[in-house]
């Protein structure tokens, strides 16, 4: 049994809240929307509520219940065979809620529903529509599971009107099965985004490595060089921490000088944005990244 890592200063962080980030609660507590933002207690919250230089704002919705079909050992979503159905009229709802809420920019993710037909994708896209209908100003992006790799899915959230597609590769290709759920697979996500690319070459496309769960630089690199390979533009990297006990233990601490080293890397290689710290989520300030790297 190994001893647990000590958690390191730069880590030990207090929320900074701001004030659009009351003024944001209270409206959401009216709306009954619920975030992962609030329900992760995600570090970033006041950057990202309270929008950045620009005053970009940014939270993220969980669609699809709360339950998921698969058991990735980082997350602490729970898992079912069979989760309860979609709420068919989550879509209008969440896009009516969103639309009274004025942000500037929201990340629609979601639980794996392998238990269904199209994976959810016609009830994400679904919800993108109805989000703009109500408000073509925002910003959508969509952090999407990888469909078991059926590309009718792929297409279905790709021309759906959202602006970015993410899909996570969350780790280097060795160490994928120990990380990843046994049924996601490291070159099925690559195709998955290299396709989304291919179906709306309008969108930009984005994933999320997550580190310090013992892979090597080299692996890194090379993980960073297959995405942009098949066409991913934005980037984000950030430390793993493990939720409970029972997942996967952290195996470094990767310091923020790595990190930057990261984003240097990643701007080397010709990411749009490359965002990258310990506390970095896939999510983080997505809509100011969005602005000042990609519109501007
Ligand atoms: Fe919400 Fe994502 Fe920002 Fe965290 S990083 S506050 S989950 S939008
Ligand atoms: Fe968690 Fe997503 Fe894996 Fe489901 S598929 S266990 S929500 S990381």
């Amino acid at each position: 049994e190994t001893q647990q890592l000590r958690l390191p200063p730069w880590l030990k962080t207090t929320i900074p809240m701001g004030k659009n980030y009351a003024k944001i609660k209270s409206q959401l507590r009216d709306l009954k929307l619920s975030t992962v933002c609030e329900e992760a207690r995600c570090p970033n919250i006041g950057e990202c509520w309270g929008g950045g230089e620009h005053g970009t704002q940014t939270a993220t919705i969980m669609l699809m219940g709360d339950t998921c079909t698969r058991g990735c050992r980082f997350c602490s979503v729970k898992t079912a065979r069979a989760p309860p159905p979609l709420d068919v009229n989550e879509p209008v709802n969440t896009a009516k809620a969103i639309s009274s809420w004025g942000l500037d920019y929201i990340v629609l993710t979601s639980v794996d529903r392998d238990d269904l037909p199209d994976g959810g994708s016609k009830h994400i896209a679904e919800t993108v529509r109805e989000i703009k209908a109500r408000n073509s100003n925002i910003f959508v992006e969509c952090l999407v599971p990888d469909f078991r790799g059926d590309l009718e899915c792929v297409k279905t959230i790709a021309s759906c009107g959202l602006d970015v597609y993410a899909h996570n590769i969350e780790t280097v290709e060795k160490l994928t099965p120990f990380v990843r759920d046994r049924r996601a697979h490291y070159r099925q996500t690559l195709q998955v985004l290299r396709e989304a690319k291919n179906f709306n070459p309008n969108l930009i496309t984005k994933s999320s490595i997550m580190l310090g769960l013992g892979e090597t630089d080299a692996e890194v690199e090379q993980t960073m060089q297959d995405l942009r390979e098949v066409g991913v533009e934005c980037l984000t990297l950030g430390q793993y921490m493990q939720p409970t006990k029972r997942h996967l233990k952290v195996i470094e601490y990767v310091t923020p000088e790595k990190f930057k080293h990261w984003e240097q890397r990643g701007n080397e290689l010709g990411f749009l944005y490359t965002a990258s710290g310990p506390l970095v989520r896939s999510s983080y300030k997505a809509g100011e990244f969005f602005i000042t790297s990609i519109l501007a």
